[in-house]
């Protein structure tokens, strides 16, 4: 049995540590720093780092490097050794201070969407020194932001660490507006529940559509899908759970507090979720269990796939974005109260999501917006593209009743008045009962459920945080002003539920009439990547962001260019995959087959035999298709030679969608339809079958 208790966050330079290896003033000073997120000074980093230093290399590292978020959507590094010479061919191991807060990657090979031109090719990136640094693969990893030389962020750090900060300072005026003046820093915690495919790497391997693009382009449904539900929840078979276990151990090295493993709805199907922690930390720490899924299934020769629909037919993967907002003594402002001032609180924080929500959904719909999800949003499996929120039937009725000026008459008879009520008690499991919706309320904080399992989380964060941020900013000028505090919050709260209300939905998400109710409550439903991204370059959006510094204007756009072409590229390699697949896989097969059934009749007749028979039925229907999937395969090249023309983004992104991806659905279809035809002997990749069941 190992000791878990000392294995947790053994490879971490966690505050534990900090304490033994720091002299008390510096560890003080660094607390401090670390609680407010501001730079630390150079005197102090030189302690640090040499403390630091000293820990990792008694741990066996002989490298540090800065890890970073840039905009690919996976973690970046650079390593560098500790050693330094010291004359007559000696080295020792050094670590600075300097090295320790700032390095200086080359940015130019990471995406800018245009903001930084080859000659300014630097970047930088400083330690975010809220996220404790860890031990992998004998280096020393520094989480950092990183930056162009002009200040503007490459990466997914810096705008999410200035959104906490944006949503800290908004939430603190309200707090204070409340009494109270002991909360220093109001934070957001986030626990994103991580959804994944396990097959067998054998299969795999023979998959090209699986190595280059994550998914499967061509696949014929297999007999047996997700049908009879047996798989979610099932017992773990032995190899998934040597994996989970080896899983575990490593993120727990790594202070990653993995919590909850269990097998999904499709077959092959998991899911990981970890205990709550600040955002960027779980952003790290997300990032990390993504890596480590991949590396550790290698070594149980398995795959993980993370794409967010690796299989047609069956459920896709997404992410569950659990958020809340706490304070640093504890208190979790989204948790119904006992009293009536806490639950005054609540209710006021409650209506900030919904009004942030509201005003926002098309940002936070762009902010899951990936040519992979584009798979998943609204095929009755996750979530639609219109963004919802669920409050739970006895919630929304003290909404009702508030807006109404009614009394609220639910589990108990008291009419409802803010501030001098308490709020109704809520059974916590009778609010997390809708599957269905974008955005839940359950119980204690919001789970945001449209993310695809691919994405960073920083994103969504970002604009959930930012959106909160506003909300409160517009309630703390108002109340900041009232004369009568009791008074002008229930107005307040009231305002806030009359206009923003549209927007909560307790019903089925998944049904037809949500989505002409929707419309008819002027909710956005932007169902492709597409249609999804254009609003980052709205005015409304890029001041919002602007407002509470968290994006440029020109952050913004080139964000919004790296995730098009992101979008277009991804595309692309799909549909060259495809052309290669059928050119160098299935047509071969195809003739082949042809080939055979050919003989066999060449052979019948040699014999006299004419009557029409199943080889003739059988080359007839193949050689049929054949030709479907020429014609099929002609569309998709000639759709991707004109691809290359067009310059304006917007334009070739919907040319993308519009021509490459149908004719891509198109050829598919001819395929598959072969798949079922042709000896399986004959063809090129294993079968759905072989790859959803090929973990025993
Ligand atoms: P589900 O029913 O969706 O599986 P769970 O109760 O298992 O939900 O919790 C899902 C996730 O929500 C976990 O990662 C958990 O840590 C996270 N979570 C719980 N409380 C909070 C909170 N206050 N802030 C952020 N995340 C939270
Ligand atoms: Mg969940």
């Amino acid at each position: 049995m190992k000791n878990i208790p000392e294995l947790f966050g053994s490879m971490v330079f966690n505050e534990t540590v900090m304490q033994t290896r720091l002299p008390k003033d510096i560890f003080k000073a660094l607390k401090k720093t670390m609680l407010r997120g501001t730079h630390l000074e150079l005197d102090l980093a030189n302690v640090v780092a040499n403390a630091m230093k000293d820990w990792a290399v008694e741990k066996g590292a002989t490298h540090f490097t800065h890890w970073f978020h840039p905009m690919t959507g996976i973690t970046a590094e650079k390593h560098d050794s500790f050693i330094s010479p010291v004359g007559n061919g000696k080295v020792i191991m050094e670590f600075s201070g300097k090295e320790l807060v700032r390095g200086e990657p080359d940015a130019s090979s990471f995406p800018s969407g245009g903001l930084r031109n080859t000659f300014e090719a630097r970047g930088y990136t400083v330690w975010d020194i809220t996220s404790y640094a860890f031990i992998k693969d004998d280096t020393l990893y520094i989480p950092t932001a990183f930056c162009s030389y002009g200040g503007e962020s490459l990466d997914k750090k810096t705008p999410l660490l200035r959104s906490m900060e944006a949503l800290h300072f908004q939430a603190l005026r309200i707090l204070r507006l409340f009494g109270n003046n002991a909360a220093e820093r109001v934070i957001t915690t986030v626990g994103p529940e991580q959804e994944y495919f396990l097959i067998d790497k054998e299969v795999y391997l023979k998959r090209p559509d699986l190595l280059y693009t994550g998914r499967t382009l061509f696949g014929a449904r297999p007999s047996k899908g997700q049908e009879l539900d047996d798989h979610y929840f099932g017992s773990l078979k032995p190899r998934v759970s040597a994996f989970m276990k080896e899983l575990e151990e490593e993120l727990w090295k790594l202070g990653v507090y993995a919590k909850t493993k269990h097998d999904e709805v499709a077959p092959g199907q998991h899911e990981m979720a970890p205990i709550f922690t600040t955002t960027n930390i779980a952003t790290d720490h997300n990032q990390l269990t993504m890596e480590f899924m991949k590396k550790i299934a290698l070594k149980h020769d398995l795959a993980c796939l993370l794409h967010e629909k690796p299989f047609a037919g069956v459920n896709g993967s997404g992410k569950h974005n659990n958020w809340s907002i706490t304070t640093d003594l504890g208190g979790n402002l989204l948790e119904p109260g006992e009293t009536p001032h806490e639950n005054a609180q609540f209710l006021l924080f409650l209506v900030a999501v919904v009004k942030a929500v509201d005003t926002y959904q098309d940002l936070l719909r762009a902010s899951v917006a990936s040519a992979g999800n584009d798979h998943r949003l609204g095929a009755n499996e996750a979530p639609p593209a219109i963004v919802s929120m669920f409050l739970g039937d006895e919630l929304t009725a003290v909404l009702d009743a508030i807006e109404s000026g009614e009394d609220y008459r639910g589990s108990n008879s008291q009419p409802m008045e803010i501030g001098v009520t308490a709020l109704p008690h809520f059974p916590k499991d009778t609010t997390d009962r809708n599957r269905t919706s974008p955005f839940a309320f359950t119980g204690n904080k919001f789970e945001f459920r449209m993310l695809g399992s691919t994405f960073s989380i920083a994103e969504t964060n970002i604009a959930l945080n930012t959106a909160v941020a506003e909300s409160l900013r517009c309630f703390a000028d108002i109340l900041e002003k009232e004369t009568d505090f009791k008074a002008g919050l229930a107005a307040l709260i009231k305002k806030t539920i009359k206009e923003h209300k549209r927007i909560i939905f307790n019903g089925n998400n998944y049904s037809d009439e949500w989505v002409v109710e929707a419309e008819k409550r002027g909710l956005s439903n932007l169902r492709t990547t597409v249609e999804a991204l254009p609003a980052m370059t709205l005015q409304s959006n890029i001041e919002l962001f602007d407002k509470h510094s968290v994006y440029s204007e020109t952050e913004m756009r080139s964000r919004y260019e790296i995730h098009m072409e992101s979008y277009c590229k991804t595309i692309i390699i799909e549909a060259l995959t495809m052309v290669e697949m059928v050119k160098t896989g299935i047509i071969p097969a195809s003739v082949a087959y042809q080939n055979e059934l050919a003989k066999l009749l060449k052979l019948k007749k040699e014999f006299g035999d004419f009557s029409y028979s199943l080889e003739d039925r059988m080359l007839e229907k193949i050689s049929k298709l054949c030709n479907a999937l020429l014609k099929k395969l002609d569309t998709l090249e000639e759709a991707l030679e004109k691809a290359e023309d067009d310059h304006d983004i917007l334009a070739h992104a919907k040319f993308c969608r519009e021509k490459i991806f149908m004719a891509m659905s198109e050829l598919r279809l001819v395929a598959d339809e072969l798949e079922t035809l042709i000896d399986k002997k004959e063809w090129p990749f294993p079968s759905y079958s072989e790859l959803l069941y090929s973990v025993l």
